[in-house]
Formats: structure tokens, C-alpha cells, sequence
């Protein structure tokens, strides 16, 4: 399967689970520099992701309705959801 996507962003680890993402878009409107909605209405990372606030990429994943986005901080510490 390749449903998960993994990147390092402001020091922490964010992973997006595809097959749990039903393209909302809340965290494509928190954190659009991260996040982009691809024609499958999936989420996928943007090609480049900057570091951002560390709190609006906090905000980003734990708005997300079916916790498709996990975030670990930067001792493996699972912090969303
Ligand atoms: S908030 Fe969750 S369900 Fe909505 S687009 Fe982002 S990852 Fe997908």
C-alpha cells in the first residue's frame, strides 16, 4: 500500500494516512503551505513544506475529523492525535 506519507517539518515528524482522509480541507486551510488537496480529493504534502509555527501544525492535524494526520514531536512522542 502507499497511503502514508512522511515528512520532517519544524523539527517534528508529520504523517498523513491517505486511506483514512475524506478531503476536508480543514488542514489544507490551517496550514496550506503543508498541505494540498490532490485530484483524487486526498491530501498529499505540498512538494516543498516549510517549517511553520510548530502550534499551527499542531492546530492543522488535530483539526482533523478522522485523525488521518499524526504528528510526533521531535522525541517520537506521538502528540496528535
Ligand atoms: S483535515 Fe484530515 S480529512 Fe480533511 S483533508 Fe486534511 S487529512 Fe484529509
Amino acid at each position: 500500500m502507499d497511503g502514508t506519507r512522511e515528512r520532517e517539518i519544524s523539527g517534528m515528524t508529520m504523517r498523513i494516512d491517505r486511506t483514512l482522509c475524506i478531503g476536508s480541507g480543514n488542514c489544507t486551510n490551517i496550514a496550506p503551505e503543508v498541505f494540498v488537496i490532490k485530484e483524487d480529493n486526498i491530501v498529499d504534502f505540498q512538494d516543498q513544506t516549510p517549517d511553520i509555527e510548530e502550534g499551527r501544525l499542531e492546530e492543522a492535524a488535530a483539526i482533523c475529523p478522522v485523525d488521518a494526520l499524526i504528528l510526533e514531536d521531535e522525541n517520537g512522542e506521538q502528540i496528535v492525535p
